[in-house]
């Protein structure tokens, strides 16, 4: 989110400073505190306080039990699951955590090979290739794709490792208005003519970014709009699909397959294991020519250990899950139960009268405090009473947008969305962050 940081530089010089320092860590000492169990609808969050006149941090043990509103667990693959724990736990007795070596020097395991055939296969593209972080995918591989006299138009809201990832390539970077197709193409306009050929343009390549799901903003990409602009002006299209592959879609594969766009019409596929799949990790996925070049050439994949076996064999198993083939049905009813979890959620956040952002089927949704000054007292308060919230806020977001972050998971029960909602209607009412009258309560 550099791009915001950009934007906001001018009035922030001291600001950021005071707010980093002040405000920012005593943020964290209020929900920023160790957890001490799986990333589950459930967690046990610890206790860490200061209590001393050296302001010297004394750990207790005691632990709170607490409805968990800020993973990105969404399919709650990264708890215990009947069909990957076990897999997972038979993969780290028989390769270890680690490969310890890169992918070219002994770090391919069988399990490596695998994985890349079956995300390939998921989210239907020729081939792939996986890398032992989310972040370091899209901050390795734009580099290696774009280079000087390349173009890259990237979307306001990108996540930081795709900023990141253009800043580093040497090409030019422009940036485009927040999911809105017809500024992309104004950009792209301002660049080059409609229809012209590639081989007569002043850039070698131009490659457009964008996001499944925005993270900050729960927002769908309007991608067929996209996809269409950049067919027109012969742009390749960049799908980060962290947030949104096997979390939406009918089979879990993401925004193409929710909105309709053929996988085809997508140059490069990345996406992370670290949502849907409970898992670590992330993967570009392409044509064969495409993969087969990142692997000749993509320094992460040449000097970065490999992902670690038992990460591998989780995402193996979580998608034979989602795609029914353990011989159940529990992936299409996790499925299901995102959509459900989610769509209930905001809607009756809406109705109580908080500004949620964000739209239909997105399992992420912030919910607006604006203020900065709202953020520890929001947190804190929904801490006291079990319920554990991100809130995000500067350099994350525009100054005076800050927000709660809410997330939800296939693995919340109705019961848990029931209590969250009694507990944040509350501090709402507290913190004074309802700002729409609230519909009616029918009888
Ligand atoms: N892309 C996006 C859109 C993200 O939101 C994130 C992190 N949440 C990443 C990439 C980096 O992924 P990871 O956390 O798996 O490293």
């Amino acid at each position: 989110r550099a791009s915001n940081l950009q934007g906001y530089a001018p009035i922030c010089l001291g600001l950021e400073d005071f707010y980093i320092r002040r405000l920012y860590l005593r943020i964290q000492d209020c929900f920023g505190r160790p957890i001490a169990s799986a990333p589950d609808a459930w967690i046990d969050v610890v206790e860490r306080y200061s209590n001393d006149s050296n302001k010297t941090l004394k750990r207790t043990t005691k632990k709170s039990r607490c409805l968990n509103l800020g993973s990105y667990n969404y399919l709650g693959f990264a708890a215990s699951d009947e069909y990957c724990t076990p897999r997972a736990i038979e993969s780290l007795k028989r390769f270890s955590p680690s490969t310890c070596s890169a992918r070219v020097d002994g770090g391919t395991t069988t399990l490596h090979t695998e994985l890349e055939e079956c995300v390939a296969n998921f989210v239907q593209k020729p081939a792939a290739i996986v890398f032992g972080m989310g972040y370091v995918t899209n901050s390795a591989i734009l580099p290696v794709l774009m280079g000087k006299g390349g173009l890259i138009i990237s979307d306001s809201l990108n996540h930081n490792s795709i900023v990141n990832g253009a800043r580093g390539s040497g090409a030019t970077v422009r940036v485009f208005q927040h999911n809105t197709p017809s500024h992309l193409e104004k950009v792209l306009r301002e660049q080059i003519a409609e229809g012209q050929p590639r081989t007569h343009r002043p850039w070698k390549k131009i490659i457009v970014v964008v996001e499944g799901i925005y993270s900050m903003e729960g927002e769908l990409c309007k991608l067929p709009e996209i996809v269409a602009i950049c067919k027109k002006y012969k742009a390749y299209v960049y799908l980060d699909e962290a947030h949104s592959i096997g979390a939406v879609g009918k089979s879990g594969r993401g925004v193409c397959e929710l909105l309709g766009v053929d996988t085809a019409d997508v140059d490069i596929m990345m996406g992370t294991f670290t949502k849907s799949f409970g898992s670590c990790g992330g993967y570009i996925a392409g044509s064969k020519e495409l993969i087969q070049y990142l692997k000749y050439t993509c320094p992460a994949h040449l000097y970065a250990t490999s992902i670690s076996p038992p990460a591998a064999q989780q995402i193996i198993s979580s998608i034979k899950v989602i795609l029914g083939e353990d011989g159940t049905s529990r992936g299409a009813q996790k499925l299901a139960r995102i959509r459900e979890n989610s769509n209930f959620f905001r809607s009756e956040l809406q109705k109580m009268g908080f500004e949620v952002l964000g739209d239909n089927d997105s399992p992420v949704m912030p919910i607006m405090l604006y203020n900065p000054a709202k953020i520890p007292a929001f947190s804190r308060e929904c801490l006291k009473q079990n319920v554990a919230v991100v809130t995000v806020a500067f350099p994350a977001t525009p100054l005076l947008l800050a927000r709660a972050r809410i997330c939800i998971s296939a693995s919340h029960t109705k019961e848990d969305l029931v209590k969250a909602l009694e507990v944040i209607g509350r501090v709402g009412d507290l913190v004074g962050i309802k700002y729409f009258p609230a519909e009616p309560k029918k009888q």
